[in-house]
């Protein structure tokens, strides 16, 4: 048989190579922009076209290359950077595997402009497909722009593998963060479509990262700091109470590289045991020095996960850092059973002598009088039987309307109630309260027909809001709860414009905007059953989702706010719920178009018929 094995030609390998190198436009971004860090830039400009779909460009004033190097750059493994593989040890560079420039141009319309300090006149190239179409000489200030046009050209499938523009540009976005909040003494800026996104001029950390997150941010930063043999942290950490629903502010940066750490991650959320609200997750910057020899940088082609020599020491180093930042900042409890008592009384009560509490009695109580008896009972159902048209106000703020309940003895009556109850008080409440069963604050278990039905709580009431909510916004009935006082919150520039964006399909859903602009959004109405507490929640809570999933479409938009909507408002799993409750739930389940899948396609409950349960016993 004939040799089958042939080289590749260079084109083709470099088509390959980018497929590791180049994922999405965001990728093309970073290259560059790592490129024009490791040239000594003082000033980065970006600037993108449709997501980056059409143009990515990075204009930098570093030291730019000679016309032979301008050439040589495209070259897969031509690097400045390093010499021998012993020098990816001692890297210094963000650099250094010299790769990106071949695979851009593999895979793109690529023109560079460079010139070097001294150089009366510079280079212009021009690339596609790897082949060099021309070359010029030009008049060009000293530096380099890198033009990289159509990315994908040549491969259509990566091209329509691409996401939706608000995704792309959201990656881009980050990138440029990323690269930017590493280098707070450059200065960086962005345009998109022809506008500018960002302008970031030199400063130190805490206020790029105010530029970068709005003004907001700085009262939530706490200071870490910590010197040591194996690594120098710095940066910041938020406070507890500004802690998000979803991890979405959480950067590490070990020698001015962002780089993505689970292990590391869980160092953080071991530092603020016990001071998050569960589901939470902590804001932080921080930035890692350590000996470049004992990294390895090189283990994935992006080059965003690295391995640490010493992971453990690094990591209980991290988490004592941030841990006493919380403490020394007064964010962590604090225990002292030392204090002198007199610290604890409020000052306007300090000097006021103690006066004798006084006892009301009310000297008409007969605890054997019928009416007076059931007092606990009325007040409980005070809280747990409203009109059943707002049956879904029930649920909001649950939590706190069950303990009150719960203040009101509603739960201590058990001991005499239930026989006493069930033997003379046979009325249609008694009834009900046979119907359905809380198992585990989970799950709601109802006897039917054929058997026994279990449906999951949450996600029946997702269910249930979903649809409520997507008919509201379709036909643009929404019933708006207007605010005694506008609320007002802030957001990030590029979380302002993804608000504005859905401003419209918001306000069907029944939310009053009197303000979106800058960094503050300015609420006067929600809609009704969501409460002023839950409304960041939401607009947070959506914001995640649609970075995640960017509608394209009118429909989409209304449908993903549904979903989103529903999700934060649903009651959680772990509620207690009270038998009313449980029935509410299960009717309007069950009235709902598609009762038996959650907004997210899965099951809201299962049935066993008795057969089953029958079989069981065998
Ligand atoms: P690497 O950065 O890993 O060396 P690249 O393909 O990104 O590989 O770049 C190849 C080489 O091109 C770099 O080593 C550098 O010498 C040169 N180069 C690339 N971009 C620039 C720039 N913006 N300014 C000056 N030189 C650059
Ligand atoms: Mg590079």
């Amino acid at each position: 048989m004939s040799d089958v094995i042939q080289l590749l030609p260079d084109h083709v390998a470099n088509q390959i190579a980018a497929g590791e190198v180049v994922q999405r436009p965001a990728s093309v971004v970073k290259e560059l922009m790592e490129n024009a860090i490791d040239a000594e830039a003082q000033t980065i400009k970006l600037i993108v076209k449709d997501a980056g779909k059409t143009l990515i460009q990075v204009i930098d004033d570093g030291n730019g290359m000679s016309p032979t190097d301008a050439r040589l750059s495209f070259e897969r493994h031509a690097t400045s950077k390093i010499r021998s593989a012993e020098d990816l040890f001692q890297l210094h560079t963000k650099g250094f595997r010299g790769e990106a420039l071949a695979s851009i141009a593999a895979i793109a319309h690529v023109e560079l402009k460079t010139k070097q300090i001294g150089d009366e006149v510079g280079t212009a190239l021009v690339i596609e497909g790897s082949e060099i179409s021309s070359q010029e000489v030009v008049v060009t200030p000293k530096g380099t722009s890198v033009s990289v046009k159509n990315l994908f050209f040549n491969i259509p499938a990566r091209r329509n593998f691409l996401k939706s523009n608000s995704v792309e540009l959201r990656h881009i976005i980050d990138e440029f963060h990323r690269v930017a909040m590493a280098h707070p003494g450059l200065s960086f800026s962005m345009y998109h479509n022809g506008s500018e996104s960002f302008n970031l001029p030199v400063s130190n950390y805490r206020q790029r990262i105010v530029n970068i997150f709005g003004s907001k941010t700085n009262e939530k930063l706490v200071p870490v700091t910590e010197e040591t043999e194996v690594v120098n942290i710095s940066g910041f950490v938020g406070k507890p109470e500004f802690a998000k629903k979803t991890r979405g502010e959480q950067y590490f940066f070990v020698n001015h590289r962002f780089i993505k750490s689970p292990y590391l991650n869980h160092a953080i959320g071991a530092a603020f045991e016990g001071l998050l609200k569960q589901g939470t997750h902590p804001s932080y910057f921080l930035y890692l020095e350590v000996d470049p020899q004992t990294i390895d940088i090189n283990i994935h082609p992006t080059k965003t996960e690295i391995k640490f020599d010493d992971e453990h020491t690094i990591y209980a180093l991290l988490r004592s850092a941030v841990k006493h930042s919380l403490g020394q900042f007064n964010i962590a409890p604090v225990l002292d059973f030392d204090q002198d008592e007199n610290l604890q009384t409020p000052y306007h009560l300090r000097n006021k002598p103690a006066s004798a509490p006084g006892i009301e009695v009310d000297r008409n109580f007969n605890p054997f009088r019928e009416e007076t008896a059931s007092r606990p009972k009325q007040q409980s159902s005070r809280f747990s039987k409203p009109a059943p048209q707002q049956w879904e106000s029930l649920y909001v703020g649950l939590e706190s309307k069950s303990s009150e309940s719960s203040d009101n003895f509603s739960e201590v009556h058990f001991e005499s109630d239930p026989e006493t109850t069930s033997m003379f008080d046979d009325t249609q409440e008694n009834l009900n309260n046979q119907s359905t069963y809380q198992l585990h604050n989970k799950y709601i278990v109802s006897p039917i027909k054929s058997g026994m039905l279990v449906i999951d709580q949450h996600r029946a009431h997702q269910r249930i809001l979903y649809e409520d909510y997507l008919k509201n916004i379709t036909i643009k009935e929404a019933v708006t709860q207007q605010l005694l006082f506008p609320l007002t919150m802030h957001f990030s520039k590029q979380e302002i414009a993804m608000i504005s964006q859905l401003k419209e399909d918001l306000e069907a859903a029944g939310f009053i905007f009197d303000e979106v602009k800058n960094e503050t959004v300015s609420v006067s109405g929600v809609p009704v059953g969501v409460s002023e507490s839950e409304v960041s929640i939401i607009l947070e809570a959506l914001l995640r989702d649609v970075e995640n999933d960017v509608p394209d479409t009118h429909f989409s938009a209304v449908d993903l706010l549904a979903k989103s909507i529903a999700k934060s408002l649903a009651i959680k799993t772990g509620q207690h719920l009270q038998k009313d409750e449980q029935e509410h739930l299960v009717n309007k389940l069950f009235a709902c178009k598609e009762p038996n899948v959650s907004p997210t396609n899965k099951p809201t409950f299962i049935t066993m018929s008795v057969d089953e349960l029958d079989k069981k016993f065998i």
